[in-house]
């Protein structure tokens, strides 16, 4: 079951179960329909798996950014002096340092979006912080920022390709407009609705994770990959256009 942020008042229990049914129908049937080479219920039983572990293999990913700036991550690790200046420089505790039990190398910088994202600073006071270059200088305007890349790893809990209107996620974005649009498009389950789906632009995301902050679902249903693990999505996420930053 989707669960809600507890500030956020949550919709009407049978709508909302209801449309919650409906689009997970349709996202089987969608995926069902991948696997129409392999004939009658084996299909339909494997296209179901497939969406089922997809969804849940996305929702899983652990990522931690690293503050702006950084470079490769082989590069950061031999560099980054583990000073926390850049920790310091953040005005918003943006910046934490990762201890023994995080998983990460330890005394590194790295940002937790959920909990406080990165707000882009104009004039990105932790790279001018940042005394070895593992944060790098070249990077000197905040639209050429790429921490990671935004998803929505959770297509089955996104209120908006419910058929319900939620732009949350696209008016937390700095670069509101460029980074993440919304996109019309008639909802295909009821017929009769229109969905208002958020479509990140891969050449714009900057990966601050502000949106991944403000989804109003309890597991936010946008999150920051890797550029790795989001450039593999590419093709049925994003939409790639001319960089204005
Ligand atoms: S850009 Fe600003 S908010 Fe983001 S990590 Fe740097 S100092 Fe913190
Ligand atoms: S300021 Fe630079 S060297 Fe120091 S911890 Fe941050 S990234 Fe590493
Ligand atoms: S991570 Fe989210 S909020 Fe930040 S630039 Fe990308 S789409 Fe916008």
């Amino acid at each position: 079951m989707v669960r809600l942020k507890q500030t956020v008042e949550r919709p009407d229990e049978d709508t909302y179960e209801r449309r919650l049914e409906r689009v997970q129908e349709h996202v089987a049937a969608m995926s069902r329909r991948r696997f129409l080479a392999i004939p009658g219920i084996l299909g339909s039983v494997i296209g179901g798996a497939f969406a089922v572990f997809e969804i849940e293999l996305l929702k899983g990913k652990k990522f931690h950014l690293r503050p702006p700036g950084a470079l490769a991550e082989e590069k950061f690790l031999a560099t980054c002096l583990r000073c926390g200046q850049c920790a310091q420089a953040c005005p918003y505790n943006s910046v934490r340092l990762a201890a023994a039990e995080e998983g990460i190398a330890i005394g590194t910088p790295y940002i937790e979006a959920r909990r406080i994202p990165c707000y882009l600073c104009e004039d990105l006071p932790c790279i001018k912080a940042c005394p070895s270059g593992s944060l790098s200088k070249e990077i000197t305007d905040r639209g050429n920022v790429k921490m990671g890349l935004a998803v929505i790893v959770d297509r089955q809990a996104c209120i908006a390709l419910q058929g319900l209107r939620c732009e949350v996620c696209y008016r937390a974005c700095p670069l509101l407009g460029k980074a993440i649009a919304l996109e019309f498009r008639p909802h295909e389950v009821t017929g009769k609705h229109a969905i208002f789906e958020p479509v990140v632009n891969f050449d714009a995301c900057v990966g601050c994770g502000l949106c991944e902050h403000a989804c109003i679902l309890e597991t936010p249903a946008i999150k920051v990959l890797s550029l790795a693990d989001a450039k593999g999505l590419m093709g049925r996420h994003y939409r790639i256009g001319t960089k204005t930053g």
